[in-house]
């Protein structure tokens, strides 16, 4: 299925005018859609596999920013570290520790996102919010010096039920805010709030989502072998 052309245009400026930034998620999608996105504009693209993500940064342009949104494992943690440009996915101490273990090896400051978990189903990954406070609290992860924290992301619930979805945004929205105001108050690179994908990206953009992560919406459905 070619890329949809008006539909990566269309919401990538229904993004900017909220002041966000559209991930084209490119996963499963081959090299040749991402030069077409590219072609149109689009330089921030989202992957959840290393090997897929380490692969298309080699054979791609060099001005794109990659951005991991897939659950990582510690041992691959170093691949992507000295070119990824934005990890949405920690969802853990220990992923977070490996990332500034690998990031202290090259020099390199790595942002991050804390992967919060607000929908309703069992299987997603991340802390839910008391967690999250805890973690913060301990001071552990905060204490990390090659990685900077710059914001959450959150996926809501797989359901129609607009309202639902919208509420689990604002929930993410206001612990944003909240973290905004105390631990991050003098760390003006707190900024980030990614959420909202193919199915809800006009109800996150409503709700405060300053990335969006969308890939199916235009690159057609993704098969998996
Ligand atoms: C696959 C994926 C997306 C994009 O999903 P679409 O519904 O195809 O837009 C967004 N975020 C994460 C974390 C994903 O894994």
């Amino acid at each position: 299925m070619p890329v949809n052309n008006k539909m990566v245009q269309s919401i990538s400026n229904i993004a900017k005018l909220n002041g966000a930034t559209l991930i084209a998620v490119s996963k499963t999608k081959p090299f040749s859609d991402i030069e077409e996105a590219y072609n149109l504009g689009i330089r921030d693209f989202g992957e959840n596999k290393v090997q897929e993500m380490t692969t298309k940064f080699e054979m791609l342009p060099k001005d794109i920013r990659w951005h991991m949104i897939g659950h990582l494992q510690s041992n691959k943690v170093k691949y992507i570290v000295p070119f990824v440009h934005l990890i949405h996915s920690v969802d853990s101490l220990k992923i977070a520790e490996e990332i500034d273990k690998q990031s202290q090896k090259i020099n390199k400051i790595t942002d991050v996102l804390l992967e919060v978990f607000i929908a309703s189903e069992e299987t997603k990954f991340g802390w839910n919010a008391q967690e999250l406070l805890e973690l913060i609290q301990n001071q552990d992860i905060i204490s990390l010096k090659n990685i900077r924290i710059r914001g959450l992301m959150g996926m809501a619930s797989f359901t129609e039920d607009q309202d639902q979805i919208r509420n689990e945004f604002k929930t993410l929205k206001t612990l944003f805010d909240q973290f905004k105001a105390t631990t991050f108050e003098h760390q003006s690179s707190f900024d980030t709030l990614s959420m909202g994908m193919s199915g809800d990206y006009e109800i996150a953009l409503e709700t405060g989502s300053t990335m969006i992560r969308v890939g199916s919406k235009i690159f057609g459905d993704r098969v998996y072998s």
